[in-house]
């Protein structure tokens, strides 16, 4: 399309003529009328990149995985520079990397790269960006009992990536900010807008179940016990002050209720058992995090 626009309206007179927004306006109002594909997205991509001077702007509604993935590179960068501190223990990183590739594959889109990372912060959460980046905070991992509900969180997350989420909300804050113009929202502004949702997710109850839905899928295909995702809720609910991950997501009890309804489906031959050893895990975990006896009592109530 892009060639052929090319080709219609040489860009250097109309620019000079009407100026960029005329420009915005002939592509977007080319992007209604016809359907556009992965590649026609890349191709939009590059010809902003030309118009703006080297100023990426992105077409949100129809973003390329690429897009995403190199969107995704720049929002981790940012919140590493200014707003967390990620362990870089080869250890610890790797454990739960190798957790999370694992379901990655499992996952209906094994075919972006992915990144496991975990956040130095005490707080119950985990949360996912865009293009493969999920974060796991050590409090989360302290609270787990065992390596399939730090794997059920990880899934969830996974379950995030896989249906766009944050794309989606990126593109609603745009609106509702009226930053994005017809020909989509440059890079800076996209970058700061991810950072906000990945702090602060607004809750949307559709999103979190489908994730809790995907997340149990995933779980069970990689061979995880599915019980222990909503295992994991339970004890959550049952703790005195409610963690930063459930108040950041639908109803909990509702949460649960669905989840286990949907491992009464599975039959007993498919349902995977794995990951369910709490010795070995509170082993790893402890010798990691150097949790003091108070901590591990208060962890198991
Ligand atoms: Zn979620």
């Amino acid at each position: 399309m892009a060639w052929f626009l090319q080709g219609l309206f040489p860009l250097r007179r109309v620019v000079k003529r009407w100026g960029y927004g005329a420009i915005a306006l002939l592509l977007a109002s080319t992007i209604v009328v016809s359907t556009p594909t992965a590649s026609q997205a890349l191709d939009f991509g590059d010809i902003f990149n030309i118009l703006r001077n080297g100023v990426r702007v992105f077409q949100l509604s129809n973003l390329s995985d690429q897009q995403e993935v190199e969107l995704g590179k720049q929002i981790d960068r940012q919140l590493k520079q200014s707003q967390i501190r990620v362990i870089t223990s080869p250890e610890i990183v790797s454990y739960v990397d190798d957790i999370g590739q694992r379901l990655a594959q499992n996952s209906n889109r094994p075919d972006i790269p992915y990144r496991f990372q975990v956040v130095r912060d005490a707080k119950i959460n985990a949360f996912a960006t865009m293009g493969g980046f999920v974060y796991v905070n050590a409090g989360l991992m302290v609270a787990a009992d065992n390596e399939a509900q730090l794997a059920g969180v990880i899934a969830h997350e996974i379950g995030h990536i896989t249906e766009r989420h944050a794309v989606n909300q990126m593109r609603q804050r745009a609106i509702a900010q009226g930053v994005a113009s017809a020909a989509g929202l440059d890079r800076s502004r996209a970058v700061q807008i991810g950072v906000e949702l990945a702090l602060n997710r607004p809750k949307s109850r559709r999103d979190e179940l489908e994730a809790d839905d995907l997340g149990l899928t995933y779980l069970n295909r990689t061979g995880y016990a599915p019980q222990a995702l909503p295992n994991f809720l339970r004890k959550l609910l049952r703790a005195s002050s409610p963690p930063t991950i459930l108040s950041t997501h639908p109803d909990t009890g509702d949460r649960i209720a669905i989840l286990e309804a949907k491992i009464a489906q599975i039959p007993n031959s498919q349902r995977g058992q794995d990951g369910l050893d709490e010795l070995e895990y509170r082993k790893r975990i402890d010798s990691w995090f150097k949790i003091s006896p108070a901590n591990s009592q208060r962890r198991r109530q």
